[in-house]
């Protein structure tokens, strides 16, 4: 069905286009979204200038990518470009503006992952790596595996020509504050059981702010990226869920491709980026659909915070989330450059 759908509207392009090589530029779908994180993001907490600047950094983001698309280039490429501009922006928590872990330093985590044939790259954990997602993206292209950690995976970066950078680079003295704040509800605890229950109170805000594309490109594929400091405060060597494929990135030309931000640990069990594809190619559903039922009706009834992005290859695009707000923007061959900060945008 969905096979004869297709074809019926290629036929439909050609016959409009009068384009008898193939679908022209003007008819193919180009689409991009982004996000650069989900909280308790209320108008109150912002000055007029910190409220331009953020829209003006997502704008300039959404539309770098957009350009990539609009030249021709490959969902895979606008997705990074994207990105790349909100992981140097110390507005995200991402690249520069990273949170800081619970000793005082930056780990991030990023994942690729390309909707032509589900090939995705991963990292998790590592310090000193400017852009991760680009990183990511090497282990997709030029490794045989998913997924590289810490120092294993700057081993690789080395071997691949990326410079590695002091951990400093990603200071900033607004999430220096976060940290100091968080350690400060967490070290009142007394034991594992009480600095557990410190940390799973901690208000939202210190489990978020990722940054994050999907893309749809000119030959019909669609890609996904996702990039993140992780939580404040965060031990162990905690990883989120940003870098696991299906969680917190997923891309696949038979439904969507997904990039999300909130509390990584209820998008890891719930599965949440493949879930939302997986609503879209078996049930049916739309993007729309699938995105409001995992989280609204399936994250948020167990307390799971944060939103998602979605697109699919006809370039429909949605933005839902179940938090205060989202930054977020995206752009079409048919809609102008949309810029989201809060509910009411
Ligand atoms: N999902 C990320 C994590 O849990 C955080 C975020 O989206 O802001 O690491």
């Amino acid at each position: 069905m969905k096979k004869i759908m297709t074809l019926a509207s290629l036929i439909c392009a050609l016959s409009t286009s009068g384009f008898s090589g193939g679908i022209s530029a003007k008819e193919a779908p180009l689409a991009i979204a982004i996000h650069g994180g989900a909280g308790t993001i209320e108008r109150s907490k912002f000055t007029p200038e910190k409220e331009k600047a953020y829209r003006a950094k997502l704008k300039e983001a959404v539309e770098a990518g957009y350009r990539v698309l609009n030249e021709g280039g490959e969902s895979l490429d606008a997705v990074t470009t994207a990105i790349n501009i909100l992981e140097n922006s110390p507005f995200f928590n991402a690249g520069k503006g990273a949170v800081y872990t619970y000793d005082g330093k930056h780990e991030m985590d990023a994942s690729i992952m390309d909707g032509r044939n589900r090939q995705a790259g991963a990292v998790a954990g590592v310090k000193h790596i400017e852009n991760p997602i680009n990183l990511a993206r090497l282990v997709m292209d030029k490794s045989v595996h998913v997924m590289l950690a810490k120092e294993g995976a700057e081993e690789f970066a080395k071997q691949q020509g990326i410079k590695l950078v002091d951990n400093k680079i990603f200071d900033t003295e607004h999430r220096y504050q976060s940290l100091l704040k968080a350690k400060k509800k967490l070290d009142t605890a007394h034991s594992n059981k009480d600095y557990q229950a410190n940390h799973q109170a901690l208000p939202v805000n210190y489990k978020m702010g990722t940054v994050g594309a999907v893309a749809l490109d000119i030959n019909g594929n669609i890609a996904a990226g996702t990039s993140t400091g992780g939580m404040t405060a965060k031990r162990f060597g905690r990883i989120g869920d940003s870098p696991v494929i299906g969680a917190g990135t997923f891309a696949d030309n038979n439904s969507c491709a997904v990039s999300a931000t909130g509390h990584g640990e209820y998008f890891i069990r719930y599965n949440v980026a493949a879930d939302i594809c997986a609503r879209v190619q078996y049930q049916g559903k739309t993007i729309v659909q699938a995105g409001n039922e995992v989280i609204h009706d399936v994250l948020l009834p167990v307390g799971g915070t944060g939103g998602v992005i979605i697109i699919d290859t006809k370039g429909n695009i949605s933005l839902p989330f179940n938090t205060k707000g989202m930054y977020r923007a995206s752009k079409s061959n048919t809609s102008a450059t949309y810029v989201g900060i809060f509910k009411e945008d």
